[in-house]
């Protein structure tokens, strides 16, 4: 077995065992990733040596957990290009940064009449809570199309983004058709008609360079877990100047300057956004999650990506039967490769990957509207990291082509082999 990029396989010791009787192939990264060595001993240090509640005390544990917990956001401000640490506000996750804009930010700005553009690709925490807004301030929710090679449709993006629109909010990698949207041509069209650009960078920043000041967008959001990092810890980015103005959506301890029997103001951003006790150990664990990505290199990362799509992309699309959507060209395509096999369900062809401890997503990733875009209920999703090799991407063909084999004749591997 090869090694992944950088031999990076053997810093993830879950990849290393079998799943029903066969070496695991995890390739649900899109889900959410594995996590190496070091961002698990970083959990296990903190809670042997330092661990406190962040800000409050003056002991000197305190004053460690603080430490690290405010480095971790430089790191997270660096990695993605962010101009002080100012901007970058810890939340659960992606689905709970885009909650906040639009619950804080979104129903500040919009006002009956307007509309909030969003696109027919995105995931349920980029379509869900505009709905909400919408519907709060009686404004219009618009869809961008897709072209018919799945990717986003800018002629009609220069349609629905007018002088209404006041929210653009759209994902910079999409989840399900394996493409990257051109968020910076975005931003500049939602800016030339005085709109506010939201990116869901969820499925961007795990694996592409990420530089929130050259896309110029107004919020930018991200999951810890989807980039080697623990769950419950997500980012929200913002300018400056929009955090400064936007309202916490949550009160309590930690957030506030003073607080009286009728009235209470608030510290400055980020801390405002950050009630109670945050999630200290993962915020920490995050930070050292980045510094493993760092020293492989992102851009190493995404040329890695590029050549294992550029290897199984044609081979996919060439299995008789099959619909991979997205665009056919490896290189507009992502490490998210969604398909449908000819008459079979997706949870069956899924199942029958997992007999061969091949994991895999089925099912409708969380983006129904994208299904019924797509005339299909659900797909089957095969996600990379860099970590996976060209090996297990054969095992996939193969294990695809067996699937197909069980169901048309009955009979499995194991038993045209004896
Ligand atoms: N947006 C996209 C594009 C995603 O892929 C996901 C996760 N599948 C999310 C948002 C939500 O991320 P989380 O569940 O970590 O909040």
């Amino acid at each position: 077995m090869s090694k992944g990029l950088n031999d990076s396989r053997t810093d993830f010791p879950i990849l290393d065992q079998e799943v029903n009787g066969e070496p695991l192939v995890y390739l649900d990264n899109a889900a959410t990733t594995q996590k190496p060595v070091s961002v698990l001993q970083t959990i296990m240090h903190y809670y042997e040596h330092d661990n406190a509640n962040v800000h409050r005390g003056v002991h000197t544990l305190a004053e460690r957990a603080t430490e690290q917990f405010e480095a971790a956001r430089d790191k997270v401000a660096a990695f993605i290009n962010a101009p002080s640490r100012k901007t970058i506000v810890y939340t659960r996750s992606t689905t709970e940064s885009l909650n906040w804009i639009a619950s804080s930010f979104g129903n500040a700005v919009v006002n009956e009449g307007d509309e909030i553009v969003i696109s027919e690709l995105e995931h349920h925490s980029n379509v869900v809570p505009w709905q909400q807004v919408a519907k709060n301030q009686h404004a219009t929710l618009k869809y961008i199309g897709l072209t018919a090679d799945g990717e986003l449709d800018m002629d009609d993006a220069r349609k629905q983004i007018t002088d209404k629109t006041k929210i653009v909010a759209i994902a910079h990698a999409s989840n399900v058709m394996g493409v990257v949207n051109p968020i910076k041509e975005l931003a500049q069209l939602a800016h030339a008609h005085n709109a506010y650009m939201v990116a869901d960078g969820a499925q961007s920043t795990p694996h592409l360079k990420v530089d929130v000041q050259d896309l110029d967008v107004d919020f930018y959001a991200f999951s810890g877990h989807k980039m080697l990092a623990p769950t419950g810890i997500g980012i929200l980015y913002g300018k400056p100047e929009i955090l400064d103005e936007m309202e916490p959506t949550q009160f309590g301890g930690e957030m506030i300057n003073e607080v009286h029997e009728q009235a209470a103001d608030w510290k400055e951003s980020p801390w405002k956004f950050e009630a109670g006790t945050p999630n200290i150990s993962g915020a920490i664990a995050l930070g050292s999650a980045i510094d493993y990505l760092n020293n492989l290199g992102m851009d190493n990362i995404s040329a890695y990506e590029q050549e294992l799509v550029d290897y199984t992309l044609p081979k996919l699309t060439q299995i008789d039967g099959i619909t991979v959507y997205g665009p056919h060209d490896p290189a507009k395509h992502t490490g998210v490769l969604s398909f449908n096999l000819e008459g079979l369900h997706p949870h069956d062809v899924a199942t029958g990957l997992d007999m061969d401890g091949i994991a895999v997503r089925a099912g409708h990733h969380c983006a129904q509207p994208l299904m019924e875009y797509l005339s299909c209920e659900a797909t089957c999703r095969a996600s990379f990291y860099f970590y996976n090799t060209k090996e297990e991407a054969d095992r996939l063909l193969d294990a695809l082509n067996e699937v197909k084999e069980f169901f048309a004749n009955g009979t499995s591997k194991a038993e045209r082999t004896v």
